[in-house]
């Protein structure tokens, strides 16, 4: 991925910048991200790779202050959307640092929690009235921050007290930008609507996409291996969110 062309805009503003990212995904990037044997973890970690990319250039933008900081997770209330390939990202992550008993864990959480907002309108008011952290929130930060969904690593606030009260109500007013991430959050939808089983939805509220993603990740692990070779959790290592 190169980024050359981004950075030389980055004086002009952002919306040059990101929209210079979103032309240069390729009929090519697809096309070798899909032949390969284990294309999902490709393409994941050029999703993420793409996302530090981008990550600097805001990090150099002095134009655009962010008010994001670790331990604020006001935004971890909101109702989040997944593509599925982010979903089976998620999973393999936390089936890797929290084994199979914090995968099944979380499995019978987030079915739970996906039948519990399942009718929530798309708005997402409903569904912040009910005060609902999000499962994978621990001690304030994001258990799956390398893999976090494209909606939350796109979630730039440009203010805290925005934030704060939109916490407490769905107001439609907290300013942020979500350009940073047009280059991978392109690449997932292409790569996601490629890989998609017909007649499977390919996004969604991400409870209901997880508890599915975990579902076949233990079965995967069960089939493959007898329960006392299952690895144990790794130390769980946490970034800042
Ligand atoms: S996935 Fe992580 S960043 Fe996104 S809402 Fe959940 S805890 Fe917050």
């Amino acid at each position: 991925m190169d980024f050359t062309h981004a950075f030389r805009l980055i004086d002009k503003n952002n919306k040059a910048v990101f929209e210079a990212q979103a032309k240069h995904v390729t009929r090519r990037d697809e096309a070798l991200l899909l032949a390969g044997a284990d294309a999902m973890t490709r393409v994941l970690a050029l999703v993420y790779e793409a996302e530090d990319g981008v990550g600097t250039i805001a990090a150099m933008n002095k134009k655009t202050p962010i008010a994001c900081s670790p331990g604020c997770h006001f935004c971890c209330f909101l109702m989040v959307a997944v593509s599925e390939l982010e979903a089976q990202g998620i999973a393999q992550y936390i089936f890797q640092t929290m084994g199979l008993g914090g995968a099944m864990l979380l499995l019978a959480a987030t079915q739970a929690r996906a039948a519990m907002v399942k009718d929530c309108p798309r708005d997402g008011e409903a569904y912040l009235e009910q005060e609902l952290p999000c499962l994978l929130l621990r001690e304030g930060q994001c258990s799956v921050y390398p893999v976090r969904p494209m909606a939350c690593v796109g979630y730039h606030s440009l203010s805290r007290a925005d934030c704060e009260a939109g916490h407490h109500k769905a107001v439609d007013s907290i300013p942020y930008i979500g350009e940073y991430v047009v280059y991978p959050t392109t690449l997932i939808t292409r790569v996601t609507a490629a890989r998609a089983a017909p007649g499977r939805p390919k996004a969604g509220e991400m409870n209901a996409f997880l508890a599915e993603a975990l579902r076949d990740q233990i079965a995967l692990a069960l089939a493959q291996e007898p329960l006392h070779s299952i690895d144990q959790p790794a130390t769980q290592t946490r970034e800042e969110a």
